[in-house]
């Protein structure tokens, strides 16, 4: 990033006197006021004061982020139904689902697991994805309405109780416990939910939260934009 980094202020300065528009930032973490000039493809901007990242040009974030986000949700409905393990034991195998484990541990006992589990696993992750579908396709035609703001703060709280890849590191590590005991069979679940890790890391690094809060309609009626609002 520091490679293509520029100082948004220093540049600000030259965009202006271009007669290019810049759109206002503070720096998340000294708080410095400072307008960012159009940023060329693949450059970031860099904090004047502190040089803390302030953002990155992402070409075609919005149709890249619908391309993923439409793939994550394919591939959660396909890990929550088709089975994630087996276990063989004296010629018997069972199998079971990501819902099938949770429903086991209730009935176990361990209910706050189970709860935990099926909301990290599989309701955190089918909020992010749906959330984030529901954003980018409402965007497309600014502006686009306020309701559009709570779904991307809703996103961004989903997005930090989504852990997949802890869930998938837990099975892990119970299956080398297991392998002594029985034969442990990996189901296509397991490979699903492999794939959505990266994908949701993936998808979330090619959505740009700015280009979309730019085309929501602001909250006092105006339409999406520092122009149009002033009027
Ligand atoms: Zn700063």
């Amino acid at each position: 990033m520091a490679g293509a980094g520029v100082p948004a202020a220093a540049t600000a300065t030259a965009a202006t006197a271009d007669g290019a528009e810049g759109t206002l930032l503070a720096c998340p973490d000294c708080d410095l006021l400072q307008r960012l000039p159009p940023l060329p493809l693949h450059h970031a901007a860099c904090c004047a004061r502190c040089r803390a990242p302030l953002c990155r040009h992402k070409p075609d974030s919005l149709e890249r982020t619908l391309a993923l986000a439409l793939a994550a949700a394919i591939l959660l409905l396909i890990a929550n139904v088709v089975p994630m393990l087996g276990l063989s034991v004296a010629g018997r195998e069972a199998f079971t689902t990501v819902l099938g484990g949770v429903v086991a541990m209730w009935r176990e006992g361990s209910q706050v697991v189970a709860m935990l589990v099926l909301f990290a696993a599989v309701i955190a992750p089918a909020l992010e994805i749906g959330c984030l579908l529901l954003v980018v396709l409402a965007v497309r035609q600014p502006p686009a309405p306020h309701w559009v703001a709570t779904l991307l703060h809703g996103y961004e709280f989903v997005r930090e109780w989504s852990m997949i890849e802890i869930m998938l590191l837990g099975v892990l590590v119970a299956l080398i416990k297991i392998a002594e005991l029985a034969t442990v069979i990996p189901g296509l679940a397991l490979f699903v939910l492999g794939s959505l890790v990266f994908l949701l890391a993936a998808m979330a690094a090619a959505f740009d939260p700015r280009v979309a809060w730019q085309r929501i309609e602001w909250a006092a009626g105006g339409a999406a934009g520092g122009a149009e609002a002033m009027r």
